[in-house]
């Protein structure tokens, strides 16, 4: 039995024994590989980092769609950038309050061998009448759309290959320019205890454009080293300052069913320690 290694990290990372090969390709962008593990699923990984696995992928999807969608209370408009897998959309699409849903993906190959592979992730939701499916790069549609959103969420690689473009300065004003008032974006921002200076720098470019901005956090087991952080930015900080009562009630009243996400859970993830607090402060010197 073979095994596969991710190369996230010099000195450092995770083995997976592929116990059944099912599908490797060279897309147009990327590496991509999806294989069978007996612990953790069906694992998809893209340019040797791991990407998503069927054991763990709830919590990552359920956290970067439900605390925005309901911390806004009236998110009508969406937009996902990346998230070929579909398990992001799998989650905006079980808020009945969403009206449309872009999702702009820059690998068709990732949406097409995900629906075959990882059919557990999008579980039918690229049917969803409400989704405008965009084979494109990210930065390229959120700087040319005249489309507005409610809240937009950034699920990208890492910023290595075609997903580096998604953590600069650009990406993240046009973003901005993209939002309707009191809208929010949430991107995945990496684990701050081995990627701490990524965190840092997009502190630095979000506090130039979002008169609120901080980060919330969850632990994904297959994203190493720690809790993963979420960067968070919007116009309106009374979304950070709702009362748990008021997160409940809305949580109750979507309907959604989770298994990771809760109205405590939701308020108890921006509370971030103390090493991330001062990074994040601190001015980085890139
Ligand atoms: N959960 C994963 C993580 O945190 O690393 C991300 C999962 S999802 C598979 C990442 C997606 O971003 C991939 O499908 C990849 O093709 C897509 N992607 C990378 N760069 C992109 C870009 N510039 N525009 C749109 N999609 C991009």
């Amino acid at each position: 039995m073979s095994d596969y290694q991710e190369t996230l990290y010099e000195g450092y990372g995770q083995r997976f024994s592929i116990d059944k090969m099912l599908h490797e390709v060279r897309t147009e962008h990327q590496h991509l590989v999806i294989f069978e593990n007996a612990r953790m699923g069906r694992v998809m990984a893209l340019d040797g980092v791991i990407q998503t696995t069927e054991a763990d992928e709830f919590i990552y999807h359920e956290m970067l769609t439900h605390v925005p969608i309901l911390a806004h209370g009236l998110a009508k408009r969406v937009l996902i950038i990346g998230g070929g897998d579909g398990g992001m959309l799998r989650e905006v699409t079980k808020h009945r309050s969403v009206e449309h849903i872009t999702m702009v993906e820059i690998d068709a190959t990732v949406v097409d061998m995900c629906k075959q592979f990882l059919p557990n992730h999008s579980r039918g939701a690229y049917d969803d009448p409400r989704l405008n499916l965009v084979i494109d790069d990210g930065m390229r549609f959120v700087a040319t759309t005249e489309e507005k959103f409610d809240v937009i969420i950034s699920d990208s690689t890492d910023p290595i290959g075609p997903g580096e473009v998604l953590f600069s300065e650009n990406f993240y004003e046009a973003c901005r320019r993209c939002l309707n008032d009191g809208g929010i974006l949430v991107t995945q921002n990496g684990t701050p205890f081995m990627q701490l200076g990524e965190v840092q720098t997009t502190a630095k470019r979000m506090n130039g454009l979002f008169s609120d901005w901080h980060f919330y956090q969850a632990a994904v087991p297959t994203y190493i080293g720690g809790a993963m952080t979420f960067a968070w930015g919007s116009t309106n900080a009374d979304y950070r300052k709702l009362p748990l009562e008021t997160l409940r009630q809305r949580y109750a009243g979507s309907g959604i069913v989770t298994r990771y996400y809760n109205a405590d859970i939701h308020q108890a993830a921006f509370a971030l320690p103390q090493y991330v607090l001062e990074a994040v402060h601190k001015p980085s010197n890139d």
